[in-house]
């Protein structure tokens, strides 16, 4: 069977995928069906490696070292060790800031002063009697 040009470059795209993956993908982008020892034939002929690497799952870098568990190369495991403790910080944070002092205090603060100056500017501008001279 003829090997095209389009055919041998989804050979090499695929290649460290190894033969299997590059016969389905050759099945898939060209309608061509080979069999597994055509593609070993060819991809040998052409000095293409069909040797499977790992690709790691997060940033698919091909042919380094992968975490078992996490499926990933080192760089995006570690990075995902960060990110998870970091989340765990903010939560840890939240927790020991407690009532006295800390962000959802300031954010209170900060919605109590807007809500008394929209307020005295809604009563301003319409004539409405303000708090402090109503039975509230
Ligand atoms: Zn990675």
């Amino acid at each position: 069977m003829q090997w095209t040009l389009r055919q041998e470059e989804v050979m090499r795209e695929q290649c460290y995928r190894g033969a299997e993956a590059v016969r389905d993908a050759i099945e898939r982008e060209c309608g061509v069906r080979h069999t597994i020892r055509a593609v070993e034939a060819h991809a040998s002929r052409i000095h293409v490696s069909l040797k499977v690497l790992d690709e790691c799952s997060e940033c698919h870098a091909v042919g380094v070292r992968i975490n078992r568990q996490s499926g990933m190369c080192p760089r995006c495991t570690e990075a995902a060790h960060v990110a998870e403790e970091e989340a765990f910080h903010d939560l840890l944070k939240a927790e020991a800031e407690g009532c006295e002092e800390g962000p959802e205090l300031e954010a209170l603060r900060r919605r109590y002063a807007q809500l008394r100056q929209q307020n005295s500017r809604l009563c301003r501008k319409n004539g409405l009697a303000p708090k402090r001279k109503r039975d509230i």
